[in-house]
């Protein structure tokens, strides 16, 4: 409702192409869906059909990313968690829920939980957004199952730093149905590593079936 009014007042423009009228027009959605990546999301290496290869020692099994972080994609993203600009969840859900397969009936959508601070500086959760309208979408239920250990943020933190600030990020604070497939959702993967101990983290509570879906694939250079 508040985007709708909004909107009138300063009408969003394309991201892709600067159009008026939408932050993503039809065209520019097309543009990015059509050069989804094949490449591994843990290794950004090996090319395989299942977003993951098998040289990667990962809890998840399948994952799902729209594409690399640039263009078009990279100024919705950056639009969403950097301006605040709630509005930029629709089609960036929509994009995740284009690229995604069917969901079993009792998949369990989880979000990557947001830093707390990130939170109060947005105004809003942004995986949990996401998480919402990939989880309504499939008709499947979504439960914050993870949370976060500690409060260390990621962004600007060297490679090593992130790794081992990510290893004691997460606990599974609520009990799980281990027999459901879970599918985790975060933002931007940059070295895989949030995902990667994310999964770990819900395989260690007996979670047979993990999968993942981001919205971009970011390395680290
Ligand atoms: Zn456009
Ligand atoms: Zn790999």
């Amino acid at each position: 409702m508040i985007d709708k009014l909004l909107s009138y007042i300063a009408p969003h423009l394309c991201c892709g192409c600067g159009k008026i009228g939408m932050l993503l027009c039809d065209r520019c959605k097309y543009d990015i869906s059509s050069e989804a990546s094949l490449l591994c999301i843990a290794c950004g290496i090996n090319l395989c059909d299942v977003g993951v290869c098998k040289d990667c020692d990962v809890a998840y099994s399948r994952a799902w990313c729209i594409g690399e972080r640039s263009g078009a994609l990279q100024r919705l993203i950056g639009n969403f968690k950097f301006q605040n600009m709630h509005a930029a969840h629709q089609p960036l859900a929509s994009l995740l829920i284009d690229s995604i397969d069917q969901l079993p009936k009792d998949t369990i959508v989880v979000p990557i939980p947001t830093v707390a601070s990130h939170i109060r500086e947005r105004g809003y959760d942004h995986t949990l957004l996401l998480s919402r309208q990939v989880a309504n979408h499939h008709g499947v239920q979504l439960r914050q199952v993870l949370s976060r250990a500690t409060t260390t943020q990621q962004r600007g933190a060297s490679r090593a730093g992130r790794i081992t600030q990510a290893k004691e990020a997460f606990v599974v604070r609520t009990h799980v149905d281990s027999s459901a497939p879970h599918l985790l959702i975060d933002d931007v993967v940059t070295t895989g590593a949030t995902i990667k101990y994310a999964a770990e983290s819900l395989r260690q509570a007996g979670v047979t079936q993990i999968w993942v879906a981001v919205i971009a694939r970011q390395p680290l250079d």
